[in-house]
């Protein structure tokens, strides 16, 4: 980054006070510039003007005169594609933070593995209490099964095990982890879980959804000094991709302490739209209702995360009709409608804005079933988000339409997802359910705005991988040829927009940050690979070089060590 030294600013000295520039305004130019313009189509910029706020004066078009003074400092751009900064719409910031603290089983191919890297992961972490980790997945195993306590057993049996799934709907525990548990054959799972058992009755290992807390439960509690190291570690997970800001769905009171801890601090630096978890979070936190913009549009309590369903790898997701591959059940719902109504119905009327995690297509259903009822009550610019939409009966879009119009609808989806779940979903679901999965270009021509994510750390939170899967519906060896469900793939254009305008529309955050344009936050990136022209394969490479938040940079590839200590905003 180069900046006009001492010899500028003694010219701006000499400025009158008059004069229309503010004296510490920065020019980016030599870029090669793309955001969301206002009308929802790709602008092209050459240069950028923001003042010392960090707050967006103007854009400088082909043809346009780039100026020449009236601004302290110039950052050149070297030619590089800049983009706004991108957002992801769905993370669990402090699971992303925590599952960098503790074991990471997500990159395993096979239980053997697996139990390779916990026995290792215990031998290195001898004081630890418990052992706990998660990202297994028994389908990327191909084992055909749930893995067992017994194995588990095998590497670590001195003290207790827990381990969650890579969607965070079932833990695998060992014998001492049951055992803290007090989970025995005996034992009956709550509503809404399930322990899986063996033949001869007795516990498996595997606790689903709503029994996971039997052992969950007894995990010794994080301090704050874990939450901080823990946030850091997300932050950076954040915006060494290109991500300045996320919405965070499912927030306890120790989260969001430990966001203002950081913003206090200044070390608050990817933008965070809260989403508490259920009602009681949503109220200790937000109290009579959402909060204001703290911390220079960095955080604020949007809304509330309710869960109305599990998820299809472990069959909780909500099904009209039974599981292809286990006809015995439709799966887990958390809530009836009724029961859905009436948390909305209080939500809403705190004007906290709803986000309802809805998988299956009943879920799917239930829900848009509810908005559209609530809507009759509460009128106005609401945008209720789904989150995920993954399943949704063709038959229910006129609904979606109509709630669209109504009171605004999000489609919180995550791309990655369709191309990590394709062939687990056509088990779950069998041939005839597949044109409402993932069925993102329907979405968006029935009303909803896309909001894409990842819904780290189900998924890394990398935006390059869901764009290229958005657009080509082709996971990384390019499989299926030519996409699976082709239809529902979106344009470049439209996935842009679903990480950057769209994302921030769906957290009320459009008029504060999410395109460059005068008036808005100066979050941009620089990156090595134009997503608006490149291969997918070439966009999954792609190379965050830099990453700004509000004038300031918290990210240079070449001196990553040094990326977040430079946050502070550029200024004096
Ligand atoms: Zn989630």
């Amino acid at each position: 980054m180069a900046r006009a030294g001492l010899a500028a600013l003694a010219v701006l000295l000499a400025t009158p006070a008059a004069s229309e520039s503010a004296w510490a305004d920065t020019l980016v130019d030599n870029v090669a510039g793309q955001t969301i313009g206002a009308d929802g189509h790709i602008e092209r910029f050459k240069a950028m003007v923001f003042d010392d706020a960090g707050v967006v004066k103007a854009l400088i078009h082909e043809g346009e005169k780039t100026p020449k003074k009236g601004f302290q400092y110039r950052i050149d751009g070297k030619g590089r594609i800049m983009l706004p900064g991108l957002i992801d719409a769905h993370v669990h910031v402090m699971g992303t933070g925590f599952a960098a603290l503790t074991l990471d089983l997500s990159e395993t191919k096979s239980l053997g593995e697996a139990l390779a890297k916990i026995a290792d992961y215990a031998k290195a972490h001898p004081d630890r209490p418990w052992l706990i980790g998660g990202g297994w997945n028994q389908e990327r195993w191909k084992l055909g099964r749930f893995p067992t306590a017994t194995e588990l057993d095998s590497v670590v049996s001195d003290r207790p095990v827990w381990l969650d799934r890579a969607d965070g709907h079932a833990g695998w525990a060992n014998s001492a982890a049951l055992k803290a548990g007090a989970v025995t054959a005996a034992s009956q799972a709550p509503a809404g879980g399930e322990i899986i058992h063996l033949a001869d009755g007795s516990p498996a290992g595997v606790l689903v959804d709503n029994a996971r807390p039997l052992v969950e439960t007894h995990v010794p509690p994080p301090t704050p000094r874990d939450y901080d190291t823990a946030f850091a570690l997300a932050q950076q997970n954040f915006y060494r991709r290109g991500l300045t800001a996320v919405a965070d769905m499912g927030a306890t009171l120790e989260d969001w302490q430990t966001f203002r801890r950081a913003g206090d601090a200044n070390t608050l630096y990817v933008r965070i739209m809260v989403y508490g978890a259920g009602i009681d979070n949503t109220i200790r936190i937000g109290g009579p209702g959402p909060t204001p913009w703290l911390y220079a549009d960095r955080l604020r309590l949007n809304g509330i995360k309710l869960l109305l369903d599990g998820a299809l790898g472990s069959r909780g997701a909500w099904l009209k009709a039974p599981y292809h591959d286990r006809p015995d059940t439709r799966g887990l719902p958390n809530f009836t409608q009724t029961q859905l109504s009436n948390l909305m119905s209080r939500a809403a009327m705190d004007q906290y804005q709803i986000a309802v995690h809805a998988i299956g297509d009943e879920a799917n259903a239930v829900l848009l079933g509810a908005m559209e009822d609530l809507a009759q009550t509460y009128k106005g610019d609401r945008r209720w988000r789904i989150e995920h939409a993954q399943v949704i009966d063709p038959a229910d879009w006129p609904i979606a339409e109509r709630v669209a119009k109504s009171v605004g609808l999000i489609a919180s989806m995550q791309p990655v997802h369709q191309t990590s779940d394709r062939l687990m979903a056509e088990a779950r679901l069998g041939p005839n359910r597949l044109a409402g999965a993932y069925a993102w270009a329907s979405a968006k021509a029935h009303g909803a705005v896309l909001a894409f994510g990842s819904d780290t750390p189900v998924e890394l939170p990398d935006p390059w991988t869901g764009f290229a899967a958005a657009i080509s519906r082709e996971d990384e060896n390019g499989q299926p040829p030519q996409g699976w469900q082709p239809q529902e793939r979106v344009s470049r254009e439209t996935t842009l927009a679903g990480y950057t305008s769209g994302a921030a529309y769906a957290g009320f955050a459009e008029k504060r940050f999410g395109r460059l344009a005068p008036g808005l936050r100066a979050d941009f990136i620089f990156v090595d690979t134009d997503p608006m022209v490149a291969a997918p394969e070439a966009i999954r490479k792609t190379k965050v070089l830099e990453t700004w938040v509000g004038g300031g940079k918290v990210w240079d590839a070449e001196k990553p060590e040094g990326g977040a200590g430079a946050a502070v905003p550029v200024k004096k």
